[in-house]
């Protein structure tokens, strides 16, 4: 583990000011006040009405509605978190739960940052980097170089010959399912490489990209891991996140289905290993696609996961708390034995969008009704009368079930799902009820593609 002095006072922090906006703000608010920490929460113009700030123990406007000048302005952040006395940073995920120059500032403030250090987030970040570190810890990674594509056109088609067509060229820096391009076979080859040169370029500051090899049919699996600053880290088992579109996770699940534990558990066992070998600290996700029996890691997320209810579920821990305590230096309160998962859940993201075109839906919420009874949880920060601004993501709230089996909580979704009323804006919830009607889904017969291919299926109907 590396050295953290500054870091070792167990409990340093009394104050915590969330980074973020949304249903990720509110659930962070809670587990602090559970945890008796005092929380400031922050807000753009066009949030300035978010009923987390009423229950904050602070609330600060810190820029205008565009969030590269609200949620992503890190003085202004920094400035909120002195006015209001915060001694800690939880930066949630999305905006700058990933930068690794945010995390630096916060500590150079004199601030605990809530996540792993700046030089994890840097290593783990790059998925050059990231698939490297992961090679050298025993982790199986998809086939290709562990390099950047160099500028050569004759070394690059071999370097795809040798991968065998097709490839998948990715940006290094990419994130949220862009900077990544397809290519079937050699004729589209260097097309495709300086489209999404310029687009890594663009999106992402950095025109480095690496190539690999396209899975044809493979599930989505992650790993979740918390770890402490006394060189203790446990996994808290698996997740599939197959249901994607464009790439974006729709519906998630605890465990994954039909992985025995005998496969699973090695894979388990060498990202806990990665994590002490990087002196990860925090909670982490490793990202696999899963393919004929065999592992291949995609990428490391170095905080906190939208679907991180799902495994709290299962295994009963609740990992924005444990993430909040490591962070303020205490050793984890559990052993790799004391982790077992139990039922199964899932959740939806229920997005404010319209159910065929996906086109986001601003507006207000003139009526709202939620789910409630055994197993069903609802993470959102919305109400009737609020306000869907145009400017931020387009998730609104999340539905999460548990029930001690797949079936059971299949059918515990339906009905959640059969209840849930939002008027006022178009939502993905009929979307959502129609997927859960489907045989394959229903028999967790699914891959990465087989949403795509549902809707194209749906549409051609
Ligand atoms: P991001 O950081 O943008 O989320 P990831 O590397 O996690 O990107 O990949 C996102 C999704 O893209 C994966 O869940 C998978 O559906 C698809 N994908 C990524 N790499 C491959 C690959 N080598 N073969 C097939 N699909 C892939």
């Amino acid at each position: 583990m590396p050295e953290r002095p500054e870091q070792s006072a167990a409990g340093r922090f009394d104050t915590v000011l969330i980074a973020n906006r949304g249903e990720i703000a509110a659930r962070i608010q809670r587990a602090c006040r559970e945890l008796g920490l005092k929380t400031v929460a922050i807000c753009s113009e066009a949030d300035r009405h978010a009923p987390y700030g009423k229950t904050a123990d602070s609330f600060l406007c810190i820029g205008p509605s565009t969030a590269a000048k609200s949620y992503l302005n890190q003085d202004a952040i920094l400035l909120a978190a002195r006015l209001a006395g915060a001694g800690a940073v939880h930066p949630g995920y999305g905006f700058l739960s990933e930068n690794a120059a945010f995390s630096d500032a916060v500590e150079k403030a004199g601030l605990t940052f809530i996540g792993p250090t700046a030089s994890s987030i840097a290593t783990m970040g790059d998925k050059i980097s990231a698939k490297r570190a992961m090679i050298a810890a025993g982790v199986p990674c998809v086939p290709g170089p562990d390099t950047a594509l160099p500028d050569d056109p004759a070394t690059i088609e071999h370097i795809a010959l040798e991968i065998g067509y097709p490839v998948i060229i990715k940006a290094a820096g990419g994130g949220g399912g862009r900077g990544m391009r397809v290519v079937p076979k050699a004729d589209v080859l260097h097309e495709a490489i300086a489209l999404t040169r310029e687009e890594a370029r663009k999106a992402f500051g950095s025109p480095s990209l690496y190539m690999e090899k396209f899975l044809l049919h493979p599930r989505h699996i992650e790993i979740q891991v918390i770890c402490d600053d006394h060189g203790n880290a446990v996994w808290l088992g698996h997740r599939d996140c197959s249901m994607q579109r464009r790439h974006q996770k729709v519906v998630e699940e605890a465990p994954a289905p039909g992985i025995a534990p005998d496969i699973i558990q090695p894979v388990g066992l060498a990202c806990v290993q990665a994590c002490l070998q990087i002196g990860y600290r925090g909670v982490g996700t490793f990202e696999f696609l899963y393919e004929d029996g065999a592992f291949y890691f995609i990428e490391m997320n170095t905080r906190l996961q939208v679907e991180h209810p799902v495994t709290e579920l299962t295994s009963g821990v609740d990992i924005v708390q444990a993430q909040i305590r490591a962070a303020q230096g205490h050793g984890l309160e559990l052993n790799q034995g004391d982790v077992t998962c139990e039922g199964h859940s899932f959740e939806c993201r229920i997005n404010a969008e319209d159910p065929e075109t996906f086109l986001p839906s601003a507006g207000v919420v003139t009526h709202l009704a939620l789910p409630a009874g055994p197993g069903i949880r609802v993470d959102t920060h919305i109400h009737a009368g609020y306000k869907v601004s145009p400017y931020y993501d387009s998730l609104i709230a999340k539905l999460i079930v548990h029930a001690p089996t797949r079936a059971e909580a299949m059918t515990r979704m339906r009905e959640a799902l059969a209840d849930t009323e939002v008027e006022g804006i178009s939502t993905n919830i009929p979307f959502l009820r129609a997927l859960f009607e489907d045989d394959a889904f229903s028999r967790g017969e699914t891959d990465i593609h087989y949403l795509e291919q549902w809707l194209k299926l749906r549409r051609a109907a």
